[in-house]
């Protein structure tokens, strides 16, 4: 990982630096995928065809119109001031969509200049904006945005792309976005794309992690990067130092060829390690799962050798669709994963959305949180849903009679949550055993996630009513120290080693060894293998992480003792400064790295 954002111009390389999400090395030709722009195309038309794309335009038009009238019904249930405002906004919008000079421009452009509407659209908006750019008055030079946004959702509605065809690229594509949603990733093939890199995203963010779990190069909170890059630019991506080359000359592109190729033959050297135990050097053994959010993930799971699923994120089950996955498609994508598991643990985690892992916004109906990571998010929102509980609950007990099923709860903040989704674990089993559907017997244990200080605070308590715990560090670190997780601009700042956070998890990991009940960690933290030692010294006996992670952690593992780990997590934990756990951490790694 490297903290520094700024961009360095050498000889012939333009070279950026940001967090390394890891995944190694990637040439290729870089893809500018900017969201803030129009990206259109701009073609000919035969003056056959003026009429066909008259009509294209018009639909396009009152589309435009029809969403206006939504976000203008919307914007009457906000607050005085901003409710005219937005009224004022969305009045101008449609009367420049109604016969406007606006719409004349255009029709004429495309019955003139014999061009496609997109084009037409971004023509009339361009000559729009630069009138409005040289008049001197700051009011309607604010309205320079307002203009574009038109044309925006114009273009929008007339482009039959509803996503990036990131399909359609060329093998060998590194994409620099500014932004990449969870969603748009579902569109990455990872046999097409060798890599990407993002300005936006901080490391824990769920970009970073879908990122890792595709296993491709990936470097985010790249600033600067999209301004300088074309597509079409030779683009080295180094996912594990965050270092990015744009243009890079002969002699850096040798180099990294050197670095990839050393860095393909240590994964494929660690690929060995799956058919042996996860084991520390005096005997005690640890659980090694995977971390799951897309389906395309088992492979390489199966692969890894893991013990099992530690955490499905369901979340991906919801995204780039408008309506939510019924109890039956629900039930048939955790079945196939189930079989797939063969009777290893598959922990499914109810659906977590909110925050940065937002769906549909019509789905989920959450509307826009003031705050979302402290908002409408994860067991809260489920709670709420009697129609989701329904039929996520029925899939999972369903899928129990399959293999070895556990529920893991998100965001849980207090006891009261989780005996509330015991009890409707336990009703729903009923109602379906009435029905004669099988559930296993006993029913699939519940377990909480701690990821919020409150759970860890109460974890004495809490520990006495759930089957299991799981320590999600991504979010304890972010709700203990207040930094967002998916904020670059304090991600500096961002430290699951804070001595704070380090206490709400041995608090944890305390009340669960009284209870004794078993204790995982599932946030990324899992996946570092310097954590490794620290981890198990502190009473973790499963790490869940993204499937390629397990080899580097199990390598880890086999070089440490339990006691040595002890010891380590001790020192560490008298320690009130932060710099001083890292140096304590990192002394141990070099005293205790030996060959596997
Ligand atoms: C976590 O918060 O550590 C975790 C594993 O959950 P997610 O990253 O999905 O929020
Ligand atoms: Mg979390």
């Amino acid at each position: 990982m490297n903290d520094s954002f700024l961009h360095e111009n050498l000889k012939d390389n333009i070279t950026y630096s940001g967090y390394g999400v890891g995944g190694g090395i990637a040439i290729g030709t870089a893809y500018v995928y900017d969201t803030n722009l129009l990206a259109v195309d701009r073609y000919d038309i035969a003056s056959e065809d003026i009429k066909k794309e008259l009509d294209r335009f018009l639909v396009a038009a009152k589309k435009t119109r029809r969403q206006i009238a939504y976000l203008q019904k919307r914007a009457r249930n906000f607050p005085g001031a901003a409710r005219e405002e937005l009224g004022f906004l969305f009045d101008a919008y449609d009367q420049m969509l109604k016969s406007s000079r606006f719409m004349r421009g255009i029709e004429t452009r495309i019955k003139e200049e014999l061009i496609n509407a997109e084009a037409a659209v971004q023509e009339e908006i361009a000559v729009m904006v630069e009138a409005f750019a040289s008049i001197d008055d700051p009011y309607l030079a604010a309205r320079i945005e307002d203009v574009s946004g038109v044309g925006k959702r114009l273009v929008r509605n007339l482009s039959i792309k509803k996503r990036p065809l990131f399909s359609s690229l060329p093998k060998n594509t590194i994409i620099l976005a500014n932004e990449l949603t969870p969603a748009d990733t579902l569109f990455l093939d990872p046999k097409k794309i060798a890599g990407f890199a993002t300005v936006s995203g901080g490391a824990q963010s769920h970009i970073g992690i879908l990122a890792r779990s595709l296993g491709l190069p990936t470097v985010i909170g790249t600033e600067g990067l999209i301004q300088k890059a074309k597509t079409g630019d030779m683009v080295i991506i180094n996912g594990n130092s965050g270092k990015i080359i744009i243009q890079p000359s002969e002699e850096t592109i040798s180099e990294h060829r050197i670095l990839k190729t050393n860095y393909l033959n240590l994964t494929r050297s660690l690929k060995r390690l799956s058919k042996v135990p996860a084991i520390t050097t005096d005997g005690t053994l640890v659980k090694l799962k995977a971390n799951i959010e897309l389906p395309s993930e088992t492979q390489a799971l199966i692969e890894s050798g893991a013990d099992g699923v530690g955490l499905l994120r369901t979340e991906f089950m919801f995204m780039n669709r408008k309506n939510a996955p019924n109890e039956e498609e629900q039930f048939n994508a955790l079945k196939s994963l189930v079989i797939r598991m063969e009777g290893r643990p598959v922990t499914i985690r109810t659906l977590d959305i909110g925050n940065d892992k937002m769906v549909n916004d019509s789905l989920i109906g959450i509307g826009k949180s003031p705050n979302p990571a402290l908002g409408l998010r994860g067991i809260r929102y489920w709670l709420q849903h009697e129609e989701l509980i329904e039929n996520q609950m029925s899939a999972i007990l369903r899928v129990s009679v399959f293999g070895q099923v556990k529920i893991l709860l998100p965001m849980i903040s207090t006891t009261e949550e989780l005996q509330k989704v015991r009890k409707i674990r336990d009703d729903i089993a009923r109602s379906l055993r009435k029905r004669n559907i099988a559930v296993s017997d006993p029913l699939p244990p519940i377990g909480v996630m701690i990821e919020v200080p409150s759970a860890a605070l109460v974890a004495d308590n809490m520990a006495w009513h759930a089957d299991f715990f799981s320590i999600g560090t991504n979010d304890l670190t972010q709700y203990t120290l207040a930094i967002d997780r998916t904020d670059n601009t304090v991600m500096r700042l961002y430290n699951p080693l804070h001595p704070s956070v380090l206490k709400l998890m041995q608090l944890s990991t305390e009340a669960a060894f009284k209870a004794r009940i078993p204790v995982g960690v599932c946030g990324e933290m899992a996946a570092d293998p310097r954590m490794t030692a620290l981890l198990v010294g502190l009473g973790v006996r499963e790490l869940s992480m993204p499937a390629s992670s397990i080899p580097w952690v199990k390598k880890r593992l086999r070089q440490i003792s339990l006691r040595d780990s002890v010891v380590l997590a001790r020192n560490v934990m008298n320690q009130c400064d932060s710099k001083k756990i890292y140096q304590i951490i990192d002394d141990f790694e070099k005293a205790s790295t030996t060959k596997f």
